[in-house]
């Protein structure tokens, strides 16, 4: 530990968030004096940690708008997207084996659909425009009687881009098909309303909004449509039969503590941090959201419809990968966490049709609540002064 690079600025929110002390506070007591099993019937210990389980529960639903009957809990969302896409392929084999993705979906999504492709499914991939949205018309044009879901994010974790969720799942279901939404990176952040937005899978993760890494869960529609998922994972038949195993339950009591205070608190955060990121994105692009007087650099995705955290700026002329190198105190990243190990230039870039140096071009900036007005002023100088540098600006 005692090379242990201390990052003074953390700006990597995207990735992950601290865990909020408040939620610390509720899950510690489940390590130690609430240690029960929930699955437990028999005794105190058992009957409190389930009673705590399903508090959680309610949470989770409330800020995903849903009944707490639809909520699994899982170890996060790769597991979650898990479940659902193989779930929803082997239960609906008999209608038809093909699915509908976007090409700048997470990781997470693309790999359970490669590896669906491998079982002998077919994959569409809609198309993003130079912003990251999918056209509807497209996917109007794609979509076919054996088309068993269509899978599109609600966030994009990269650029912050919003779909238009509610359009696209209105003509899935007027297809017959399900609608399975990663969303991810917007629970928590936005508000969000499975109903309002027609959604009949989708997952999330605590540790994307203050909450701890490896719980998240799935919400499954029970009416209009009912879901069916067949399980993949055998043991024990908890959370429906589809994710077996021991309750995480300090994990689950953060995921609703989490929950809790980010619809308490997700206006007034949203209000302040979207402010900081306009100073932040003004002062290292100079061009005023203006496409038409860029000089440096500009801000990637959709201006009128992107998360309020979220910063993806193309730097004119410059390496991403150089420019971190420069800030070693400010955690910011070229793209997704779990492919920064990977040199490849960002597929959800490249997706959106940026060439591959514009790709490399480019940093993400995402912001949590914990960040202040003082990071964020020395963020922006110490990015500043390096752009400038690489950009051969200094006199
Ligand atoms: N989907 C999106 C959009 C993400 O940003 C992430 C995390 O980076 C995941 C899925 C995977 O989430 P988890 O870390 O809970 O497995």
């Amino acid at each position: 530990m005692s090379d242990y690079l201390y990052v003074v600025i953390y700006l990597d929110n995207n990735a992950t968030t601290p865990v909020d002390t408040r939620v610390l506070e509720k899950m510690l007591p489940f390590f130690t004096e609430h240690y029960g099993n929930a699955a437990s019937r028999t005794h105190q210990a058992g009957w409190y940690a389930e009673a705590a389980v399903e508090t959680a529960r309610e949470r989770v639903a409330e800020l995903l708008g849903c009944e707490k009957q639809e909520i699994i809990f899982t170890s996060g969302s790769t597991e979650a997207i898990n479940i659902a896409l193989k779930g929803i392929a082997k239960a609906y084999e008999a209608k038809g084996k093909h699915i509908i993705t976007t090409r700048t979906e997470h990781k997470a999504v693309l790999d359970v659909c490669a590896a669906l492709e491998n079982d002998g499914y077919e994959i569409s991939f809609l198309d993003v425009d130079r912003e990251g949205c999918v056209d509807a018309a497209q996917l109007r044009a794609l979509i076919r009687k054996d088309t068993i879901v269509v899978a599109v994010m609600l966030a994009n974790n990269e650029t912050g881009t919003i779909q238009d969720i509610a359009a696209l799942s209105e003509i899935t279901h007027s297809n017959g098909s399900l609608f399975f939404s990663d969303t991810t990176q917007a629970a928590g952040k936005i508000r969000m309303d499975v109903n309002e937005l027609g959604i009949d899978v989708c997952c999330i993760s605590a540790h994307k909004f203050g909450g701890p890494k490896g719980v998240g869960a799935l919400f499954i529609r029970r009416k209009n449509p009912r879901v069916t998922l067949l399980p993949w994972m055998h043991g024990g038949g908890h959370e429906r039969g589809l994710r077996p195993g021991t309750l995480n339950v300090p994990g689950i009591v953060g995921l609703g503590a989490a929950a809790e205070l980010a619809m308490n608190e997700m206006w007034e955060t949203n209000e302040r941090i979207s402010r900081l990121r306009t100073f932040t994105e003004q002062f290292l692009t100079e061009d005023n959201l203006e496409r038409s007087s860029i000089e440096r650099g500009y801000i990637n995705g959709c201006i009128k419809s992107r998360l309020p955290n979220t910063s993806n700026i193309l730097l004119k002329g410059i390496k991403a990968h150089e420019l971190i190198k420069r800030v070693p105190n400010i955690a910011i990243s070229t793209g997704s966490a779990c492919t920064s190990a990977d040199d490849a230039p960002s597929h959800v870039l490249r997706g959106m049709g940026l060439s591959e140096e514009e790709a490399r071009a480019c940093i993400r900036i995402s912001l949590g609540k914990q960040n202040t007005e003082e990071e964020l002023l020395e963020a922006r100088q110490a990015l500043r002064n390096a752009i400038d540098e690489l950009q051969g600006r200094t006199q």
